[in-house]
């Protein structure tokens, strides 16, 4: 399938932020994305490059109905639950939708005789041993997930394997580290209830549109104390996407492949790169660290160079930061996390 063939692809989820501005890039290579999302996390305002469907990723009727009414060449597939903490208090939802969900989905295409797959996964499929500050992940590292969002990722990664050696499905799992960053058109951007990533609410407490930023912790064993990260821009994210949509690859073939810029940030340098952005000190105090937080997660990003010609564009920290505060300044729409942000009740 190829760009500008104005196929049509469905993207679940493609009502949030990584899956819209995966839906746009995909309209933008001459594609024909049709998003399929639930709106309990996403947002209505956030599909424009062609029709929404609205149905729940469990619902294998529904999801064969959409396929076969628009034709669908291909998926994306995003839909899914994804706060970390959340899958600690209450796992239940997130075996449900991430994993049941993927095989609702499974079925469908195959019953719709749809080919090719594009999973969003995650970095926090693998383990924490053994590594040292800054050390690159690779694929093939430790898988040891230390949330229940990170085994049910997994476990999703694994059914698509075995549904692609058993059924000649072709799929590509795309293992993100930090998502981050907004399209600069100022149209989509990430909105999230609640919201939980540093960027956003680092760039919030420096508007004084939020509370004073908290650190999770300053005592890890990193240069400044503080965790390195891998933050790679959506933008960058949703060109990956695309370019597996289009990938020359065998029948029944399987592939992960991690998505970050290959460079770890510490939360003291996001933060100082949000003060240069606003222009302004953002106010902030040191806590506890948050459970679960692995020091160190940075990307080695060379196997998506090589499969799929992946080369990010806007990830450095200050163009990514510079693009978030762009969008944080004035979002086309929100969350009521803005609101819970600021203190209020929502
Ligand atoms: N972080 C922080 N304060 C916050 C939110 C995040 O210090 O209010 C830290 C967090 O401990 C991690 C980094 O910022 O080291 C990135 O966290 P985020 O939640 O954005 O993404 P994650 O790495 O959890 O996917």
């Amino acid at each position: 399938m190829t760009p500008g063939s104005q196929a049509a692809v469905l993207v679940t989820g493609g009502a949030g932020y990584i899956g819209a501005h995966t839906a746009k890039a995909l309209a933008e290579r001459g594609y024909r994305p049709v998003v399929y999302d639930d709106l309990s996390a996403g947002f209505r305002e956030a599909v424009r490059w062609g029709p929404l469907v609205r149905g729940d990723i469990r619902d294998e009727a529904a999801l064969r109905a959409a396929m076969s009414e628009h034709g669908v060449a291909a998926v994306v597939h995003f839909a899914g639950l994804i706060e970390v903490a959340r899958s600690v208090s209450d796992p239940g939802p997130f075996w449900d939708v991430n994993v049941s969900g993927t095989r609702a989905l499974l079925a469908a295409m195959q019953a719709a005789g749809v080919p090719r797959l594009v999973f969003s996964s995650t970095a926090a499929v693998y383990g924490q041993a053994g590594r040292a500050a800054g050390d690159l992940i690779s694929e093939d590292d430790e898988k040891a997930p230390s949330s229940p969002y990170g085994d049910t990722k997994l476990a999703a990664e694994r059914m698509i394997a075995a549904h692609c050696r058993a059924h000649g499905l072709t799929a590509v799992a795309l293992r993100y580290f930090n998502a981050s960053g907004a399209d600069p058109s100022g149209v989509i951007g990430e909105a999230h209830e609640p919201e939980t990533h540093l960027i956003p609410l680092a760039l919030a407490a420096g508007l004084g549109d939020g509370r004073p930023l908290t650190l999770f912790g300053d005592d890890f064993d990193t240069a400044d104390g503080t965790c390195l990260r891998d933050y790679v821009h959506v933008n960058d994210l949703a060109a990956a996407h695309v370019a597996a949509v289009g990938a020359e690859l065998a029948g029944g073939t399987f592939e992960a492949m991690n998505l970050g810029a290959g460079r770890g940030h510490s939360v003291r340098e996001v933060v100082a790169a949000a003060a240069r952005a606003l222009g302004r000190p953002v106010p902030h105090a040191i806590g506890p660290r948050r459970a679960g937080d692995p020091p160190s997660l940075v990307a080695d990003p060379s196997r998506a160079r090589s499969r799929l010609g992946w080369e990010p564009a806007r990830s450095d920290l200050d163009t990514i930061v510079r693009d978030a505060l762009r969008w944080e300044a004035q979002p086309a729409y929100a969350a009521g996390g803005r609101a819970s942000r600021r203190g209020e009740a929502k």
